[in-house]
């Protein structure tokens, strides 16, 4: 009786310890096979990427979408192909937060032509460049924010209305 129990015991240890060592096998190779998969799309996206957007004389962004993704590094380089000075036809790129009404932003804007039409101490804005005239070049680096559809615009006085866009987050 004790020998076969004994017999039993060691049967059964080895049948778990082999099951056990299966199972480990299994779920490393199931786990690798999708992880390969995810991970190939990433790969195609660097962590850093620069923007480049024009604005002219004619109150115009050469642009009016702009896609990123999520987590990338990004600078936005604004270039003026005009030849108005910043007084007359100043340019800026401004990024609002999600779910930032840009029209009303533009109104608040207005009041504050001492400091380039950008509202102090705002909590609406991601970022933004420098106000800039013609011949100009300006850039803003920054963490690209979460996926999403944000606005961007020029805050000018009379500006944004031609001069906004979407931002992208893929
Ligand atoms: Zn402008």
């Amino acid at each position: 009786m004790q020998m076969k129990k004994a017999v039993l015991m060691v049967a059964s240890a080895v049948f778990i310890m082999s099951c056990g060592d299966g199972t480990t096998t299994n779920e490393t190779k199931a786990k690798e096979a999708p992880m390969e998969t995810e991970a190939a799309p990433e790969e195609d996206v660097p962590a850093e990427v620069t923007l480049h957007i024009d604005g002219n004389d004619q109150m115009q962004y050469d642009k009016t979408e702009l896609t990123v993704h999520q987590g990338q590094k990004v600078t936005l380089v604004l270039r003026h192909t005009g030849k108005l000075p910043k007084k007359a036809m100043g340019h800026n790129w401004t990024l609002l937060k999600e779910g930032v009404d840009w029209e009303g932003f533009d109104k608040e804007a207005l009041k504050y032509p001492d400091n380039d039409y950008m509202p102090k101490d705002t909590k609406d804005v991601i970022i933004h460049t420098d106000m800039i005239g013609g011949g100009e070049e300006t850039s803003v680096t920054f963490d690209a924010p979460p996926k999403g559809t944000y606005y961007f615009l020029c805050t000018f006085p009379g500006h944004a209305s031609q001069m906004h866009g979407k931002f992208i987050v893929k």
